[in-house]
């Protein structure tokens, strides 16, 4: 379905466009038409992330007379940021309408608020709960007209304690008021209230989206901890048309990977805790507007990222509970795509992966990296599709081609070479080096072990140290491996900071390269 479908106003239309929403999400798919049907009781219910703020705000919008000085609308949100985020999508979405919204919450100046109500003459009020019960009191907030409550997040909205003053607001309302109700649980409480305070309600609940491989397709890679950076960039360097996020456990480990992509020459950023507001923004801004497509992050960094279509979620090795694999992968496969769900294991923690099939309720198929062969063409097309542009206009304008004075200079000292020589030299200057890198560093896929040996059981203790030390030996191929119980763990030691030391060797020798 698209939004065209949903009998929306033009101007809706191309504020949604220029968001660059393509396709609604499904609690917007089904709770717009009922709500554009006018004077309606509502209910929506859907998790977290599923789009709940468009599918009030565009309907909201599209009843809404600009002509009228009166307050017609009243969100109410459970806290400051929530308000702050429901006003920008009325915002965004109202930029082509003639619409005036107010912002009000508690802990800042009385006069600004006040000021902006009596000059502004808001049609949608947005605030929290408790300063708009104090502006109503000192008789500046006036709904006696006001035919539309919202009430956004309803379910935290009670956890704060906030269900109590909602039904004060609503004795301030007319008596032929409607109220949308959005939230991601249903408690008792906001039944009781929906039972009391609603009239005849439209009832929404769009189930949890179960993290099927219908939606994600969930691959994991069996890579040595010194290879998983090279394994990295050979599926950046594969895939086409990336956005996506890279899941790594500490703050550390995304700094060092993010360093080492940009040396590599890839356009990435990192997100975590040690960055400062200003910091995180700016990063997100380059990701959301697409300059970058691949953002690196630590799970809590990543909870505040509202980007949900990516095309690619790779978790660079296990996270550190299950819960946040789901977590994590659940930003990918939305709205109809099917997204890439990959993980590089460590195997010698091959032994996890059952626990987390378990936990997911599906299996992840086993995957190796695309092979030495494969990534050379890729690359050489990669490029080719970058320059085809160029090609094509070059080949249009034929001799009319503008190029800088200076090309004489180049053409010049080229002049004793054949075109296929001047070609050799080209190609060998954009691609040797690569090229040269995935041949002298060969497949990286490491044996699988297979199950047995890793155990299925553990994610610590006892037999998670056991799994290390079988894996040591193995991957390590025998012979000259008969070492004591506590030497299998030094031996993982070591092979860990070796490969650091590759990694930092490597970035030392190599020259940026830039990519898309
Ligand atoms: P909820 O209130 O259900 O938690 P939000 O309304 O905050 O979800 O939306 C979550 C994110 O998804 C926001 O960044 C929003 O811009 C984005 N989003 C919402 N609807 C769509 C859509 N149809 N297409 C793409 N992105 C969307
Ligand atoms: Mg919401």
């Amino acid at each position: 379905m698209n939004f065209e479908d949903l009998n929306l106003s033009k101007e809706l239309l191309r504020a949604i466009e220029d968001e660059g929403f393509t396709s609604p999400s499904e609690i917007q798919e089904k709770a717009i038409p009922t709500l554009l049907q006018g004077n309606v009781d509502f209910v929506g219910q859907a998790q977290t992330g599923t789009g709940k703020t468009a599918a009030f705000v565009l309907p909201l919008l599209s009843q809404i007379d600009f002509k009228s000085n009166e307050v017609q609308a009243l969100i109410l949100a459970p806290t400051r940021e929530l308000a702050n985020q429901v006003h920008e999508e009325i915002r965004k979405f109202g930029k082509n309408l003639d619409i005036r919204t107010l912002t009000v919450y508690g802990g800042t100046s009385y006069d600004k608020q006040i000021n902006g109500l009596r000059k502004n003459r808001p049609q949608i009020v947005v605030g929290t709960t408790g300063r708009i019960m104090d502006l109503m009191k000192r008789g500046v907030l006036r709904l006696q007209n006001t035919k539309q409550l919202i009430l956004d997040e309803a379910d935290e909205m009670l956890n704060m304690g906030f269900l109590e003053d909602v039904q004060e607001i609503l004795k301030a309302l007319p008596v032929d008021r409607n109220i949308w109700m959005f939230s991601a649980t249903m408690p008792k409480p906001i039944i009781n209230l929906v039972n009391k305070e609603f009239k005849d309600p439209e009832i929404l609940k769009i189930e949890k989206k179960s993290l099927s491989n219908a939606d994600i397709e969930q691959k994991y890679f069996l890579i040595r901890p010194k290879h998983q950076m090279e394994a990295l960039c050979r599926l950046l360097d594969y895939e086409t048309d990336m956005y996506g996020i890279v899941f790594c456990k500490t703050k550390r480990e995304v700094g060092e990977i993010g360093s080492e992509l940009l040396t590599r020459g890839y356009k990435v950023d990192v997100l975590h805790g040690d960055l400062n507001q200003s910091q995180r923004d700016a990063a997100m801004k380059k990701f959301k507007s697409g300059y970058l497509s691949l953002l690196i992050c630590t799970d809590v960094a990543a909870r505040g990222i509202d980007v949900n279509n990516l095309t690619h979620v790779i978790n660079f090795g296990f996270p550190q509970d299950m819960e946040s694999y789901v977590h994590r992968i659940g930003r990918t496969g939305r709205a109809g795509t099917k997204g890439k769900a990959y993980t590089l294991i460590d195997p010698f923690q091959r032994g996890k992966l059952r626990y987390l099939e378990r936990f997911v309720k599906t299996t992840l198929t086993p995957a190796k990296l695309p092979t030495v062969p494969q990534l050379k063409v890729a690359l050489v097309n990669k490029e080719l599709a970058r320059m085809s542009n160029l090609v094509d206009s070059v080949m249009e304008k034929g001799d009319e081609f503008k190029v800088d004075e200076t090309y004489d200079v180049f053409k010049e000292s080229l002049q004793g070479l054949s075109k296929d020589q001047i070609l050799k030299v080209l190609f060998s200057q954009k691609f040797r080096k690569d090229l040269r890198r995935y041949q002298d560093l060969g497949e990286l896929d490491a044996k699988d072990t297979g199950e047995k040996r890793g155990g299925g059981r553990s994610f610590s203790g006892r037999s998670g140290g056991r799994d290390r030390k079988r894996g040591g030996r193995d991957a390590r191929g025998g012979g000259r491996n008969n070492r004591s119980r506590t030497g299998g763990s030094r031996d993982r030691k070591q092979e860990d900071s070796g490969s650091k030391g590759s990694r930092r060797g490597a970035s030392s020798t190599r020259k940026p390269r830039p990519r898309v």
